[in-house]
């Protein structure tokens, strides 16, 4: 029977398993060092923040791997050989595999700060960064501060995390304003607002020199490279991005460059081995997508699509329109489609819609010659995703788009809404005369 080997048990990995459950009766093993079952990594903060239990982010029973007949290893991969198709483990043992599934996601950047080993320093990836989490910060006696550095996703859920333990917490982030490379100023300046209001001490364009030994090898404090300024600290978290966690690869003969090289298969260099999820680099990025897109729901999508192929129905990684969501403290955002932060091609506009009062805002991106729609995001107002979906493949126009924006709102019907402002405010600034179009079930279920 032939045995087809995966390693990591993240969205990826474990999505690929079951796939290939579904269609075959294949040999399925899936290894990881990290836990021994697949948990989802994106709720790790609300096991701090006392929402749930560990136990809660795991969508399996124990008993489900052995029912659908996919055997669990707990170790570490050392090293791979493609050509002997095995694979090495730290603890000296060896597996063989015919096919061979790498799906070992990444790992928190570090850019060789000083002090960037010290005890009290780290990451917020794996289930040992929230087991240490829990030892450095249980609580602001025994962490009367953390500083974090790197103003992306992970950096602001770490914050929100320690706040709402009632740890002060220091935010270092590089750019001029929270993650404005990705998102346009408009929202970026609601987020810094959103972040100051919850008394975290935002500092913009400051960067961490070193950190600082208290003489036991733990951190006391942090220099900042801009001011020279030290602020003392007993946690400090790295959340400055996450690279490809490949470097077990480094020997083998698989190809890397960030990631494990694939192609729109998901086939890497060696024939029989194949890379899914965050680990995985696109030999050119599809349509505007990066060559590596460490997002959740894209390492399930790889997963299913690499399940086909091994079970003889050759199906390319095709992911369709960009979108995403998450939360910055206690506002909502979505994304669909393509809408530029600070690096914004010449060829896009962006209409910008911010609520007087609350943290809601809109920003409809589109082409400045062709009028055509590229995307939308939205904060405090859920959308629906298989609308833009619609719209996006049907290249609207932006106007059309703004007519209808009522048949795109997903918030429960008891919520204030806001579209009849959106396009009197568009309009106003357009000089346009669009009138808002009533919402239509049957259009939405069209
Ligand atoms: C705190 C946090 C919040 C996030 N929030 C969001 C969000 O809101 N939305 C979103 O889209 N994405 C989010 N992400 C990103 C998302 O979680 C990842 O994109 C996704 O989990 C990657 O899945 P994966 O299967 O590729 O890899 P992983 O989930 O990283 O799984 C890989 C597994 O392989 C194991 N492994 C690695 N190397 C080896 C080895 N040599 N031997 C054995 N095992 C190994 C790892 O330990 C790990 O268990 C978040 C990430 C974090 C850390």
């Amino acid at each position: 029977m032939e045995h087809i080997v995966i390693i990591g048990n993240g969205v990826a990995g474990v999505t690929v398993a079951r796939h290939i459950r579904k269609n075959s009766d294949k040999r399925i093993t899936i290894i990881s060092g990290e836990t021994d079952y697949f948990f989802s990594r994106t709720a790790l903060m609300y096991v701090y923040m006392g929402h749930m239990k560990f136990e809660h982010t795991q969508p399996y029973e124990s008993w489900f791997w052995k029912k659908n007949r996919i055997e669990l290893k707990s170790a570490w991969v050392e090293s791979v050989s493609g050509a002997n198709k095995s694979i090495q483990f730290t603890d000296g043992q060896s597996m063989s595999f015919d096919k061979l599934i790498i799906a070992t996601g990444s790992i928190p950047n570090k850019f060789g700060w000083p002090g960037q080993d010290l005890d009290g320093v780290q990451g917020m990836y794996h289930k040992q960064d929230l087991e240490k989490l829990e030892k450095n910060a249980p609580n602001n006696k025994v962490c009367k501060r953390a500083v974090i550095v790197g103003g992306g996703l992970i950096g602001i859920e770490m914050a929100e995390m320690l706040h709402s333990r009632h740890i002060p917490v220091t935010f270092l982030v590089r750019e001029s304003s929270f993650w404005n490379g990705v998102l346009p100023a408009g929202e970026s300046a609601l987020v810094n607002e959103e972040i100051l209001a919850n008394g975290i001490d935002l500092r913009l364009e400051q960067n961490l020199e070193e950190i600082i030994d208290d003489g036991n090898g733990k951190c006391k404090a942090i220099k900042i490279q801009e001011t020279g300024e030290i602020i003392e600290c007993d946690v400090v978290g790295l959340t400055a991005g996450v690279s490809p966690n490949v470097s077990f690869l480094k020997n083998s003969d698989i190809e890397l460059g960030r990631g494990v090289m694939v192609n729109r298969l998901l086939e890497t260099s060696v024939k029989d081995v194949y890379a899914i999820g965050d680990c995985a680099e696109q030999r050119e990025g599809i349509g505007r997508r990066r060559p590596i897109e460490a997002v959740w729901y894209t390492g399930r999508m790889m997963g299913e699509a690499l399940a086909q192929t091994i079970c003889g129905n050759a199906t390319e990684y095709n992911p369709g329109h960009w979108f995403n969501s998450a939360k910055f403290m206690d506002v909502e955002y979505q994304t669909y489609g393509w809408v530029s932060g600070s690096r914004k091609p010449e060829f896009e506009d962006q209409f910008h819609w911010r609520h007087p009062v609350e943290n809601i805002c809109v920003t409809v991106a589109y082409h400045k010659d062709t009028d055509e729609f590229l995307g939308i995001n939205t904060f405090g107002i859920r959308m629906r995703h298989e609308i833009f979906d619609r719209w996006l493949t049907e290249n609207r126009k932006v106007d059309d788009v703004m007519a209808y924006l009522k048949d795109a709102n997903f918030d429960p019907e008891f919520y204030s809404k806001h579209e009849d402002a959106i396009i009197s405010h568009y309009n106003q600034e357009r000089g346009k005369q669009i009138k808002p179009v009533k919402k239509s079930w049957k259009r939405i279920f069209a």
